[in-house]
Formats: C-alpha cells, structure tokens, sequence
C-alpha cells in the first residue's frame, strides 16, 4: 500500500488505521468547532465536514459555502485536526485547496473527468468516493486521472451502490475492499454512515468494513443529529461514535492496526 502523507505528524500507513469522522454540512460554528473538540478528546485527527454539499433537490440546504470552509479552519485551529471537504466544481478548487488538508471528490463526481484532471494537478491527498453506479474497475479508472500528474495521496471510499435492495439507503460492498487491495497500492476508507441512512445501521456496517481490512472509516457524526441541515437520520451522537469507536479500535487491534 502507498504511503499516504495527510500533514506532517499525521500519515496513513499498513500498520494504522485511519478514523475521519463529522458532521454531514457545516452549520455554524458552535457546531463544527463543538463537535471538533468532541472527536478530538475520543482520539479523531481528521474532521469531515461539508461546505459545498451535493444536494438531490435544490431546494435542501446547500451548505455555507466559504464561510462553511472558515469554520472548517476555526475548528482546525481549535483541536490541530486535519480537515477533509468536498469539491464540487472545479472553479471552486482553489479555495478548497487554500483550506482543506483532505481534498473530497464526491460520489456523484467520481467520474467528473475534468475535475478529476485539475484535482490531479494539486499537491493535497484527495480522497475519491465511488460512484454508487460505477464498478470497481470504473473506480480505479477513475483514480488514474488523479494520478496522471504524479499525486499519488490518494486514498478510495467505498460508500454504498444502487442496487435492487430498497432496505437500506445504498448497499455497501464490502467485497470492494479485498478486490481494491488486489488491484490496487491505495487505502480503502469505508463510509458506513451514507448507504446505513439510518443511525442504528452505521454500527455494524463500520464493523464490518474494520473486520474485512479497511484502512479506514469516515463516519458522520452531529452534536444534536435531529436538528442537522442534511443528512439527519444517518449522523450519529457523540457517544453514539465513542461507543463505536471502541469497538471498532478492538477490531483493528486484532488485525495488529493502530487507529490514528
Ligand atoms: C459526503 O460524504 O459528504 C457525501 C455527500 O457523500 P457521497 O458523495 O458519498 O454521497
Ligand atoms: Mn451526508
């Protein structure tokens, strides 16, 4: 597996096992900074949280935009955490490489070549979602165009496929995890949190990605989920997370991982 450099004192590596964990959207500051300090104490170096979001319908809560990416950097500031983001659109690509740590490409942008190509140009790690109608083999296709300028901080999601099963919101394929490690030198990061869709699914599913050998889980989490602006039933409470996270560090522990 590549060595993926985040900052200085923080790189994931075949021995660790990498949590970033959030809120779904930026709010406001009493939010993120809170949930920050929060995470931090549970022992999370990355914070997640979207300032541009991509929303089904124009009508849902778009994120904050510029002054979501600012809070991002308050909360930074406040607990030293790395901050992932999303970009949505290539012009907004140079304030997000101003502020993020961890370049987000979304889902439905994982085969947006042309974002994909301008991304490549960029120094920053970028974490690249899997489609949820792509293939592995789209996926890792995909990861070429970020590559193509010589980046190779980039780290895969897998986070749930369309499929007949109307059950849960996506279906995770944890197969992706052996078959990306097969094909592939990059870490596999699980985000349990979008094809759960609810809260008490998030669990088990991030279990089950630790025990099949990923190299990370990136979780939604919200100081008060029933009040978040997107993405409510699915983010998990703090002591929602902490529990989980004990379970999941056992896991990692078995298979001789250390969770940074
Ligand atoms: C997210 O992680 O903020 C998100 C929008 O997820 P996805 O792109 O996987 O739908
Ligand atoms: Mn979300």
């Amino acid at each position: 597996m590549v060595n993926v450099k985040i900052t200085d004192e923080l790189s994931l590596t075949d021995d660790k096992f990498l949590m970033i964990a959030g809120p779904c959207s930026v709010e406001d500051e009493e939010q993120i900074v809170g949930v920050a300090k929060e995470l931090k104490k549970t022992g999370v170096n990355v914070l997640r949280g979207g300032a541009f979001k991509p929303r089904t319908c124009p009508d849902s809560f778009q994120g904050l935009g510029e002054d979501g990416l600012k809070l991002l950097s308050r909360a930074r500031d406040a607990t030293g955490m790395a901050i992932i983001t999303e970009v949505m659109d290539v012009e907004d690509l140079p304030l997000i490489e101003e502020y993020a740590d961890i370049i987000q490409i979304g889902s439905r942008n994982s085969q947006n070549f042309s974002l994909l190509k301008k991304v490549s140009k960029q120094k920053k790690p970028v974490l690249l979602k899997r489609g949820f109608g792509n293939t592995v083999d789209e996926l890792i296709s995909s990861s070429r165009y970020l590559s193509m300028n010589g980046n190779h901080n980039i780290m895969f999601s897998e986070r749930g496929i369309r499929t007949f099963e109307q059950s849960t919101r996506f279906t995770l394929d944890i197969s992706a995890i052996p078959v990306l490690h097969e094909k592939t030198e990059y870490p596999v990061i699980i985000d349990p949190s979008h094809p759960a869709g609810v809260n008490r699914y998030v669990e088990p599913l991030a279990m089950g990605g630790a025990a099949a050998g990923a190299d990370g889980l990136m979780i939604e989490v919200h100081p008060e989920p029933s009040k978040a602006l997107s993405d409510a039933a699915q983010q998990l409470t703090v002591q929602q997370f902490n529990d989980l996270y004990g379970k999941v560090q056992k896991i990692v522990g078995i298979l001789g991982k250390t969770m940074i």
